[in-house]
């Protein structure tokens, strides 16, 4: 079973919008499991505490390393500890994509920390090797929801959660393509302001090759109009063929 060890300052926070749809249900099939531990009960300073200010001055509060280290140490096992996947979440990691989480698709065990504050002190993350991981360039208050969207793209991936496994191979980011625009009945839409919209006649005639060459034309269409990056690396692959 795939299983999740979630280190956090708000664990009430999980399994959150995980309980829902595809990933919910594949909780109830014993797919994957989670566990939360609270950061804080492990704190010996008066009150709990678990931050204190920044060497380097300015605002906000540093989670301390001594405290996540001690609820690292009585949750976990060394041997946990060695085959576990580590991913600290933080704004300076590296940003997460769909090859990362290819990359981990077979992975079975994790250790996720979330931040809160101004983040952790780095010499936690650097003992602990936790690999640092961006959900995108926005800062967010925790990295709760931060886990949350790492936790349901590793979930889909797994073998039995989709109901239709070959959703993955028409999906955006393979071969740097964003997926091609989507439409279902009515063949024509009229909007309450009676504008009208008809689906793109190539979908309709009901001939393959028509209906792929408008998915791949469409789909390059989307990637050179909002994903610049993605554009140049598919060019350059497609350039290589
Ligand atoms: N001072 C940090 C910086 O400038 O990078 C931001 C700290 S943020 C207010 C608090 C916590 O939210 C971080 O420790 C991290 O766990 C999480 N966080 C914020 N933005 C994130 C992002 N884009 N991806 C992943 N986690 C994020």
């Amino acid at each position: 079973m795939l299983n999740f060890k979630i280190y956090s300052l708000f664990p009430e926070m999980f399994p959150g919008s995980l309980k829902y749809g595809l990933v919910g249900k594949a909780y109830k099939n014993k797919i994957w499991n989670f566990e939360t531990i609270q950061i804080r009960d492990y704190s010996k300073y008066s009150g709990n505490s678990v931050d204190d200010k920044p060497f380097s001055g300015g605002a906000g509060m540093i989670l301390r390393p001594d405290v996540i280290s001690e609820s690292i140490e009585k949750t976990t096992t060394k041997e946990e500890l060695k085959k576990s996947i580590k991913i600290c979440f933080s704004a300076k990691g590296k940003v997460l994509n769909q090859s990362l989480i290819e990359k981990f698709k077979n992975e079975d065990s994790f250790i996720l920390l979330s931040g809160r504050y101004e983040g952790i002190d780095q010499r936690v993350i650097n003992h602990y090797e936790f690999e640092e991981v961006s959900i995108g360039d926005y800062i967010l208050n925790g990295g709760e929801s931060a886990c949350i969207v790492f936790m349901e793209a590793i979930i889909r991936v797994q073998d039995k959660v989709l109901n239709n496994p070959e959703t993955h191979k028409h999906e955006s980011f393979q071969n740097d393509l964003l997926e091609h625009d989507q439409f279902t009945r009515p063949s024509i839409w009229s909007a309450p302001d009676g504008s009208s919209y008809k689906v793109p006649d190539e979908l309709l005639n009901g001939n393959h090759s028509d209906i792929e060459k408008w998915k791949k034309a469409n789909s390059e269409q989307n990637t050179s109009k909002n994903r610049q990056d993605l554009w140049k690396n598919y060019l350059k692959n497609k350039k290589n063929d």
